[in-house]
Formats: structure tokens, sequence, C-alpha cells
């Protein structure tokens, strides 16, 4: 299997610290709102790649933290007059309601920031005792000349680093010996949440928090590190400063990067207001079609989000899922039971997909490939399977396809339709729980009925329904 490695810039073979196991930690999001769909990309392309692992057999170990302290969610705390604390679990919810919907598994471990403090500012302090950091006024920096390989993962070597040294000079840090220091740890300022440590009341640097839950959930040497390409430069660059010196053992040995996803060709920013959270998407699109959308690229390109590129994902996976749904009906109509000889041969024949399909993941996971591979299939099952066909072959083409969609996260049932009368009476049950204050059992509602393909839009004229 082979994965392109961004320290290296080249493809590499994969092979596993440890016989079977794969232990790999991805960046979650920081938690100040719902997530937006280009935080989605990640999530998709990763839990895409684990499942491909354990479909070839490795018991994958998948760490991915919850940034839950950080000034954005001290912003919107203030903005809003309630605790960091409420903004953060509020949104860890949002995001987890999302990744169910995107049948997104939940990690491994999703450890949250706020409860690894103390392993932190023990990191901190092993760092400090190595020399390779230092306080000032109540603040630890790290000594980035200390750590001779700086920069091998964004491959930017010092000097290239202090010409542009200016935009790496924060207000307030001029205190530090070397204008290419970075924060491990800051004291408070008045209203923030903190925590006591040697130093200061303070809090961790962002880049503190995975080297620490890193190392806590998966050891100080791990096989994968992923996340966006944004986070190369200086986020990934002084995690691995930060855990190697600490260590003294290489971090992580296959670094993987997504590159962004665009929105109607441009960059999707607040400032161009052009920002769409996977829950809107939910409103118009089953969170399903988002998942078909995003892997009918590959991870390492750019990919373009826009309604028509939508639509067309949800025709295609509507294809799959209607053959899947046509061997279902065959299935349950079937003659005769077991396989004639030359059904037998043609079932042998779907190997030739497989192949296709492996053949494309274990090319640095290419999941466009892959999706081309499970529409041959597709088409071999229309062409093949018909109301004369053995239960045997319908049932093990449908296994097969559902087996492959699997590895790519995608459901292949068609969900259930539910009645309008079902519908209301359930929108009718979440009225009142509404009412009653049991804002969790409304929610589940809500979700149960997502689930089903029921989208909820609550309007000044009340709740109004839709099928996605
Ligand atoms: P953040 O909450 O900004 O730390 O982001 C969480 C994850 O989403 C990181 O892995 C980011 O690299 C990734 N990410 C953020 N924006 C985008 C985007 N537009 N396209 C792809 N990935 C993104
Ligand atoms: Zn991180």
């Amino acid at each position: 299997m082979k994965l392109y490695n961004t320290l290296s810039k080249k493809k590499e073979e994969f092979t596993p610290l440890e016989e079977g196991k794969v232990r790999m930690y991805v960046c979650g999001p920081t938690v100040y709102n719902f997530i937006h769909i280009g935080n989605a990309r990640p999530m998709i392309v990763f839990d895409t790649v684990r499942r491909y692992f354990e479909y070839k057999g490795y018991d994958v170990n998948y760490v991915s933290n919850f940034t839950d302290v950080d000034d954005k969610i001290i912003k919107k705390a203030i903005e809003e007059g309630v605790s960091s604390d409420e903004i953060s679990k509020r949104y860890i919810a949002e995001c987890k309601k999302d990744m169910e919907g995107m049948n997104v598994k939940p990690a491994t471990t999703h450890p949250l920031a706020t409860e690894e403090i103390g392993g932190m500012i023990e990191m901190i302090g092993a760092l400090i005792e190595k020399g390779y950091a230092y306080e000032k006024n109540g603040t630890v920096y790290f000594r980035t000349r200390k750590f001779p390989d700086y920069g091998k993962l964004s491959h930017k070597n010092l000097d290239d680093l202090r010409s542009g040294e200016r935009s790496l000079l924060v207000t307030g840090e001029d205190e530090k010996e070397d204008p290419l220091d970075f924060v491990l740890w800051k004291p408070k300022k008045e209203g923030e949440p903190s925590w006591e440590s040697p130093w200061s009341d303070g809090r961790p640097g962002w880049h503190i928090e995975c080297s620490e839950m890193s190392k806590k959930y998966l050891g100080e040497q791990i096989d994968i590190h992923a996340g966006g390409e944004d986070l190369v430069f200086p986020h990934h660059e002084n995690e691995i400063a930060q855990s190697e010196a600490a260590n003294g053992k290489e971090f992580a040995k296959y670094w993987m990067h997504n590159a962004f996803l665009n929105i109607d060709n441009r960059k999707m920013s607040k400032s161009l207001g052009n920002f769409r959270t996977v829950r809107e998407i939910s409103e118009q699109f089953d969170l399903q079609v988002l998942r078909f959308f995003m892997l009918s690229a590959h991870y390492r390109s750019p990919l373009n989000f826009s309604a028509d590129l939508m639509d067309a994902s949800k025709t295609g996976l509507e294809r799959i899922i209607n053959a899947a749904d046509h061997l279902k009906f065959l299935t349950g109509n079937a003659k005769a039971e077991k396989m004639t000889e030359e059904e037998a041969d043609a079932y042998a024949k779907t190997e030739e997909y497989v192949k296709a399909f492996e053949t494309a993941m274990e090319d640095d996971f290419n999941t466009a490939d892959a999706v081309a591979a499970v529409f041959d299939l597709v088409k071999y099952s229309n062409t093949t399977a018909n109301a004369d066909s053995a239960r045997e072959y319908l049932e093990n083409l449908r296994s097969l396809l559902t087996k492959l969609t699997d590895v790519l996260g995608l459901i292949v049932e068609r969900k259930e339709e539910m009645l309008d009368a079902d519908i209301e009476k359930l929108i009718e049950e979440r009225q009142a729980a509404r009412k009653a204050k049991d804002f969790a059992r409304a929610d589940e509602i809500r979700g149960e009925l997502l689930k089903k393909g029921i989208i909820l839009k609550d309007t000044r004229e009340g709740v109004q329904w839709k099928r996605a």
C-alpha cells in the first residue's frame, strides 16, 4: 500500500511500526461553531483511510482531538455571555451529530484539550529541562533554533523563515530570544479560562495540545499524523519539534494532508460570506451525498463545491443505491437457491472489480478511481442479475457491493420511506418535548427523522418538513 508522505514529498510503501496495527492521529476542529464543509473534508477522507486499513485487517487506533480552549471560543463565549465550556460542549455535540450524518466513525478516542492540561504541563517541563524551552514573564517559548530538523516537514529552512520573520513576530511576544520561537504556555488575560502551572496561571499553546494527546493515547511514535494542508506549517512543524525534542524519537512516520475545499471556485471564508456549514447542507441533501462528493476527487487535489456538483453526486449515489435495492428485490423473489455453474463463473468475474478497487485505494487512496470500480460493479450487476438469477448469486453480488461501499463509508441501504402521518406524529411529539423544555428528546426526534431522510425546518409559521 502506497501513501504520499508530506515529509519525503513522495509516495511511500506503508510499513506499520507494529505488525497488523495502525496508530493514527488526525487534528480535529476548534469547536466554536457548527463545522463547515471544509472541516468535513479531513473527517471524511481520513475516516475512509481508516476504513480501508480495517478492511485490510489492520487494527486501527484512531485518535482525533477537539480543540476546546482557544481565542475564538473565548470570543464567542463573551459575545453570548456564557462560559467557554458551554460553547465548546455545545459544538462538540453538534459536530458529533454531523459526523454521524456523514457516517464518519467515532474515533477510538476523542480527547479534549482541556482535560489533558496536566500532561501538557509535564511535557513543557521536560522541554525546559532539556533546554528546548524557556520561560519569560510567565510565558514559555520553544527554542526553535535548538531543534536542528526544524522545517523538515514544510521543507522550509530557518534562513527563509528568518527573512519572513516579521509575520512571525506577534505583538506582545517581543521578549522572545528569537522571532522564530513559538509559545508553549501563555498567562491568562482577565476573564479567560486558566490552569495553574509552575510558570503562571494560564493556558497551553495550540501546538503542544496535539503533541501531548498523541503521546498519551498512541505512544511516543505513531504511524500516521494527518490534517488539512494548512496545518503543515506551523502547526505540524511545531508538533514535530516539540515531540521529537521531548521524546528523542521520530514522532510520526507518515504525514498525510488533504487539499482545501473551495466553494464556487473561491476560497471559503467568513469575510467573503460564502461559508457553508455541514448543517446547512443537511437541509438540502442527505449527508451521504456530501460524503460521496468528497470521495469523488483525490484527497490531495483541491475540490470545488457547487450545487451542480452536489446534484451530480446525488445522481451518482442514487445509481449505486438503486442497484443494491434492485438486488434486494430480486433476492426476495428468487426461484432458485444455489448458483448454477455459469453463475459461479459470472460471480468469479467480479474479482476484477475488487482488484481495481484495491489497486486504486492502495495508490495513495485514490477514492475517485475506487468509486469508478464500484460503478463498474454496479453496471455488471445490472446486466447480469435478473428475475431468473439464483438467490445465492444475488446475495453474493449485494454483499460484495455493500462491502466495497462500506470501505468508502457509503450506506447503500435505501432509507425506509416513512409515511406522512408517522412523520407528522413525530413532529408533534417533538413540539411537545420542546414545550416541556425536554430539548434532548426534541433533538433526538430531529436526529431520528434525519436518519430517515426527513429534514425539518423551524419557521415562524411552524415546522416544515421535506424529504432529502
Ligand atoms: P480548524 O477547526 O480550523 O482547526 O480545522 C479543522 C480541520 O479542518 C483541519 O484539519 C483543517 O486543515 C481542515 N480544514 C479547514 N478548512 C478547510 C477547507 N476549506 N478545506 C479542507 N480542509 C479544511
Ligand atoms: Zn493538531
